[in-house]
């Protein structure tokens, strides 16, 4: 599937040294640092395209978006990929239920999304892969896993044993009531009759009545979310025999830390005995007026009706950056009309000539970034700018740091 379109990131000048990025790894539980490397791997989970884009995706869109900037500015190369759920049950129920075929509203979504990652300057993934367009994909990973006996039928729908992967749960550090709860919530189906373990994850549904399926060795069915994951994330990012992992960084939102997170890896892990990611990362959720905003409580705010209001993307971006990517917290209007007046007052002193010495700020900014996505110290190197700025210090270059400030956190002005 085509991504959307790329995007002119200024170069940061060489003489500022970058520190290796730390992150925060969610199977460790520990900040650690990325392994110096001229190539980066980085999978990151897509939406399932129906009510896209909310301002929790694109938080977690932004951490990603981050990252590769960083690694980019470091000069390593990032081989970034990118899924879309373009089909699975929540979007066919969200299709049925509004009367309109499925593949023309996961088509509008997808449309609606690429347009809100332009103007929140996402850039773009090296591949951007539908699971529809992935099934070869996933029908070959699925027949690995049957060639190491980690595949068994219910009917005619197949399972992965998640036992086979003797990690499993290592990644999610959950127990094992504690996963069955998780699983029963999103989506799984731990009571299934005819399961070895509750938590054996769904490879290939069988066409049900009315629903979607394509021909396989297995029957007319289609694929799990889970083994969709792991076959583009296998099949997309180059893997070299010196590599211990399959990808460095897997991210996504913590609600799929567990299972899919947990389920892809296992799955990957018993396809080519290699550990999926070095750093599993996740983006706090974003909340609105107390509850978590989410797609089925319906308290959705959309990238696409606040830049329909006339908001504008950049501010967007910058209000989402004043918190920390992993902190779970509430969007309230306050933290938007901030970022839109900050935004207005670096636009006016970075047109200055004169402005206060700028090396220092863009330091702290690279510094904060390396130090696991500090935004919100970053953003405070820019308002202690701008007050040194407004106070009549001079020796700064405003096009060096409208420059640094556009190539790592992505706000053009
Ligand atoms: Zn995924």
């Amino acid at each position: 599937m085509k991504a959307w379109s790329d995007l002119y990131i200024p170069p940061l000048d060489s003489r500022f040294s970058l520190k290796a990025l730390s992150l925060h790894d969610s199977a460790t539980a520990s900040i650690n640092a990325l392994p110096v490397k001229p190539i980066y791997r980085m999978y990151v989970c897509g939406i399932t395209p129906y009510d896209a884009t909310h301002l929790g995706h694109a938080n977690t869109y932004l951490a990603f978006d981050l990252i590769n900037r960083y690694l980019r500015a470091t000069g390593a190369q990032v081989n970034f990929v990118e899924n879309i759920t373009d089909v699975d049950d929540p979007l066919l129920e969200r299709a049925i239920r509004d009367g309109v075929d499925w593949k023309d509203l996961a088509h509008s979504q997808i449309e609606l999304f690429k347009s809100d990652m332009v103007a929140l300057h996402v850039i773009p993934p090296a591949h951007y892969i539908g699971a529809v367009e992935a099934i070869p994909q996933v029908i070959a990973a699925i027949k690995d896993l049957q060639a190491n006996n980690s595949v068994y039928k219910i009917d005619e729908d197949l399972y992965f044993e998640v036992r086979s992967d003797k990690d499993f749960g290592r990644r999610s550090n959950l127990s094992q009531s504690e996963m069955e709860r998780i699983f029963a919530e999103r989506g799984g189906d731990p009571k299934k009759a005819g399961k070895k373990d509750p938590l054996d994850a769904l490879l290939w549904l069988a066409q049900r009545p009315n629903e979607p399926g394509w021909e396989s060795e297995f029957g007319i069915g289609r694929p799990g979310w889970h083994i969709e994951c792991c076959a583009i994330a296998l099949s997309y990012l180059e893997i070299s025999p010196d590599d211990k992992t399959s990808v460095d960084i897997q991210g996504g939102g913590s609600d799929l830390i567990f299972p899919h997170h947990e389920m892809s890896a296992a799955q990957s892990k018993m396809i080519n005995g290699r550990e999926f990611a070095s750093h599993y990362v996740h983006a706090g959720m974003i909340g609105l007026d107390g509850e978590k905003m989410s797609k089925s409580k319906g308290n959705l705010v959309l990238v696409s009706n606040l830049l329909k209001q006339g908001r504008d993307a950049m501010a967007i971006r910058l209000a989402l950056l004043g918190h920390h990517y992993r902190s779970d917290h509430m969007w309230v209007e306050r933290d938007l009309t901030t970022a839109e007046t900050l935004l207005e007052d670096l636009r006016v002193a970075l047109s200055r000539t004169e402005v206060a010495p700028t090396d220092s700020t863009i330091e702290i900014i690279a510094d904060s970034l390396a130090n696991d996505l500090d935004t919100p110290s970053a953003i405070k190197a820019l308002k202690d700018w701008l007050a040194h700025t407004n106070s009549g210090l001079t020796g700064g270059s405003p096009g060096e740091l409208s420059r640094a400030v556009d190539s790592l956190l992505g706000i053009a002005f």
